[in-house]
């Protein structure tokens, strides 16, 4: 098993790694073997599976009340992590959220993830749940990301939550973090944002991963104030391609991200999503060229199941 952080040391050539959403409750894994096919071709040392915590639904039933349902709607990603890792040649990264875990949920999550030999992790807070207007954490539970760091952390260190373990197995895990070249939507300014970055590289993260965006300068400015802080990690770009008309609104409002004048005029010059799908291409291909022109040591693609577009932008820049 190979750590994110000795693959990302040890290549001599950029890479592409993806990120991918397990798939719905009912549906079938063969799915999610399908979106990762196509991607093989381009030997991603590592695939990033995403986390969905539970969510809170009130049904009405036949008496006029209302029920209580707890939603898991992509249940499975621990298992799902070691699926893949048993179907194709790659790294497996999944994602670990504090909302709506305990520590020691999280802590049974990593030992599962240990004794499945996954050594690599993205140590995430998560989301309010749909409904919430702040993030509450659990109980007993983590309130920053940087917790969840320090946490598996210790865990690599031999602490568990229990202090009276002694002699327990130090895990080994290489730990990858979010960041936001646009700032995240909580964070007073972008400053304050980079100085809890800062505590998450402290509290034991490897190496970073951004958020999508779709200027580079953004990044460029983004990853020169985190190396003026005194954040040495590398810092991974990620992209994602639009590929409809829907995504103009939605991603905006979903990410806190801006889309930048000039490729809404190349949207806006499109007829129908064949044609913006095309520009959506052409737009994450130029950023990527830019981005591995400017020495990023890897780009990640947040595929959101679809393989073509992002096929098609590999083939033209890497
Ligand atoms: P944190 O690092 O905890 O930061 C959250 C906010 O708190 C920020 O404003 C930060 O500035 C502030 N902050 C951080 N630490 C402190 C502190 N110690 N004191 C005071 N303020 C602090 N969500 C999912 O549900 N599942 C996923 O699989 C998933 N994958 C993601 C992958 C990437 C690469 C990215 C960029 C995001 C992903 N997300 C995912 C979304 C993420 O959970 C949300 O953006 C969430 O709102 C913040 O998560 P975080 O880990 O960055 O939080």
């Amino acid at each position: 098993m190979t750590k994110v952080i000795d693959i990302i040391n040890k290549k001599t050539a950029p890479f592409a790694s993806f990120e991918l959403v397990p798939p719905l409750k009912g549906s079938d894994i063969s799915k999610l073997y399908h979106a990762i096919e196509p991607l093989m071709e381009f030997a991603p040392p590592f695939i990033n599976i995403t986390y969905h915590r539970d969510e809170i639904e009130y049904r009405q039933k036949n008496d006029g009340t209302f029920e209580k349902i707890i939603l898991t709607k992509r249940p499975g990603s621990v298992a799902i992590a070691a699926a893949i890792m048993k179907r194709f040649p790659v790294e497996v990264v999944p994602h670990l959220i504090c909302g709506g875990a305990s520590k020691h949920q999280l802590e049974n999550d990593l030992i599962d993830l240990n004794f499945m030999d996954i050594q690599n992790v993205v140590a995430l807070r998560g989301d309010a749940i749909p409904g919430q207007k702040y993030f509450t954490p659990e109980p007993d539970g983590h309130r920053y990301s940087n917790e969840l760091v320090a946490q598996i952390h210790n865990m690599n260190q031999g602490i568990y939550l229990d202090e009276t373990l002694t002699n327990a197995v130090h895990t080994n895990f290489c730990i990858g973090v979010a960041a936001y070249p646009e700032k995240h939507y909580e964070a007073p300014n972008l400053d304050i944002d980079i100085e809890n970055l800062k505590h998450k590289v402290e509290a034991g993260a490897d190496y970073i991963v951004t958020q999508m965006f779709f200027d580079n300068a953004k990044f460029y400015r983004f990853t020169d104030k985190c190396r003026k802080a005194g954040i040495t990690v590398p810092i991974i770009p990620g992209l994602k391609p639009i590929s409809t008309q829907t995504h103009i609104e939605m991603l905006p409002r979903a990410f806190s991200i801006d889309l930048p004048q000039d490729l809404m005029k190349e949207i806006r010059k499109c007829k129908d999503n064949q044609a913006i799908y095309q520009a959506g291409i052409e737009w994450c291909t130029m950023q990527s060229k830019d981005l591995l022109a400017h020495g990023a040591p890897a780009i990640h693609y947040y595929t959101m199941g679809k393989a073509d577009n992002i096929r098609e932008i590999l083939k033209h820049s890497f």
